[in-house]
């Protein structure tokens, strides 16, 4: 190992930072989180640290080494080589720890990419040998830790006396916090429920149970459009600690694959005419697995509350007492705009937006016709493949222009992304002549004649 990772306690400590520009601007902000009293040595200083001037004593002028006198740490930031050598001569020679930027040669220290959930704090470093790789496996570690890790390790801090009072014996202690750390008190806060949380592990220190709710939890879980890409870190975590997995047609393969690897896979259909298990049934089973104590991940194509029947299935819950929570994906209108290059909204195009389902509970599609046949706004029809021919009819015979702009997406995000242009009155024949497979989403409006600019997703390039 080339150098020992330690945490220093820099509170009112005073350190230097020599140079006045945007380097030295970030180590001052860095040191500044960290409770340090920095005193700025410079000629001259960025505009950016001149916002700071209240929370740092600036002097400007050049470096000297008597600078350097009583203070605990010191970071040059100049873009003067012998400047920079002077000060790691004089730090060292003090006995100070000294980094000196971009130069690991003049460095007692070095600086590494930090992961911030205080009281928790990761630090990464390559020993200077690559900080660009350090920064890009920080950014892996930011989305692989939830953001309330912060907020977990306070409320560890709040009741480890208490625990350490009841138990005594540090195996026993430290059993206790592995299980509340990996169970369902970690998760509530992760969930934002911050009171059900603590009262939680106030219960489990009381009754030394720390599963606290053997009732399990089903987690509702939006997936997005299919790019896997396009998972939020939540859904990805809640992925990887699932017990049962319950799934339908529209979760791609690839998410699937993230989902951890001895969790139980249940699929239960939902594509058109082929409903492997009514909605009432797939209500029944989700309580069934939570009632048995499992973390039960309802995975659901795009976003749960949108035609996702996420509504149905958490009113079941509920009214079983079978705690849950929804995490929110990118639904398919979202992640085919983007894709496609067609943007929902515009300033000069359309300015309201509207939601439909081509295809109703009954099969049949009474919608407001004369509301969608309307200029000045973007309609986006889910489920709309089958019944294309007459939604157009209805626009056309409720008082659509003919020309008005119409695009038929295939299987947004995906390899398989096939977008077809055209009108209401085209897009039935176009539609009937290029083999579409489902799902797809329809949008009508002007704002579809900015695909053809606008277009950037090129699905062959993932191949
Ligand atoms: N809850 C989902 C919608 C479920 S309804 C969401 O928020 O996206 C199913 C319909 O979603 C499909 O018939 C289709 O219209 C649309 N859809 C879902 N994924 C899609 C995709 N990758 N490309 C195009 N349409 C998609």
């Amino acid at each position: 190992m080339e150098f020992l990772p330690i945490f220093l306690d820099l509170k009112q400590r005073p350190c230097v930072v020599v140079g006045g520009g945007d380097i030295a601007f970030r180590k001052i902000k860095l040191l500044l989180r960290a409770g340090a009293k920095v005193t700025v040595i410079a000629p001259e200083v960025c505009q950016g640290l001149n916002a700071l001037k209240d929370e740092v004593t600036c002097k400007v002028k050049n470096f000297e080494p008597s600078d350097l006198q009583g203070c605990d740490l010191v970071i040059a930031a100049t873009n003067d080589r012998t400047v920079n050598s002077q000060i790691s001569a004089a730090a060292r020679e003090r006995g100070m720890p000294v980094n000196v930027v971009d130069q690991p040669d003049l460095c007692s220290f070095i600086v590494p990419s930090i992961i911030d959930r205080s009281p928790v704090v990761v630090a990464v470093s390559s020993s200077g040998s690559s900080p660009v790789l350090a920064r890009l496996l920080r950014a892996r570690l930011e989305t692989m830790i939830p953001s309330s890790y912060g907020r977990l390790a306070e409320l560890v801090r709040g009741f480890r006396d208490q625990v350490r009072d009841k138990l005594k014996v540090s195996r026993d202690i430290r059993i206790f916090w592995e299980k509340i750390l990996q169970g369902p008190v970690a998760e509530m806060m992760f969930a934002g429920q911050e009171d059900a949380a603590k009262a939680a592990l106030q219960q489990a220190i009381n009754t030394g149970d720390t599963l606290v709710d053997k009732s399990g939890e089903v987690y509702l879980v939006g997936a997005g459009p299919g790019d896997p890409d396009l998972l939020t870190f939540r859904a990805l975590r809640l992925l990887q600690q699932a017990d049962v997995v319950v799934y339908d047609r529209l979760v791609s393969k690839e998410i699937l694959d993230l989902v951890r690897k001895d969790a139980e896979f249940l699929y239960v259909g939902k594509q058109r005419d082929d409903h492997a298990l009514p909605q009432n049934e797939i209500n029944e089973v989700l309580v069934r697995f939570a009632k048995q104590g499992k973390r039960v991940l309802r995975l659901k194509g795009g976003d749960p509350f949108i035609f996702g029947r996420g509504g149905e299935e958490i009113e079941e819950l509920a009214a079983a007492g079978v705690p849950f929570q929804i995490v929110p994906g990118i639904t398919a209108a979202s992640g085919t705009a983007s894709y496609a290059g067609i943007p929902l909204t515009h300033r000069d195009y359309a300015q309201s937006l509207v939601f439909v389902t081509g295809h109703l509970k009954d099969g049949s599609q009474n919608l407001n016709w004369t509301v969608l046949a309307q200029p000045h706004q973007t309609v986006v029809v889910y489920m709309g493949l089958v019944g294309v021919k007459n939604f157009c009819k209805q626009l056309l015979a409720h008082g659509a222009p003919k020309d008005r702009p119409m695009a038929l997406v295939q299987k947004a995000t995906t390899r398989d992304q096939k977008v077809i242009v055209g009108t209401v009155e085209t897009i039935p024949d176009l539609v009937e002549k290029a083999d579409i497979k489902p799902p797809t989403l329809i949008i009508i409006g002007d704002v579809v004649n900015l695909q053809d600019k606008l277009a950037w997703f090129d699905p062959r390039d993932n191949t």
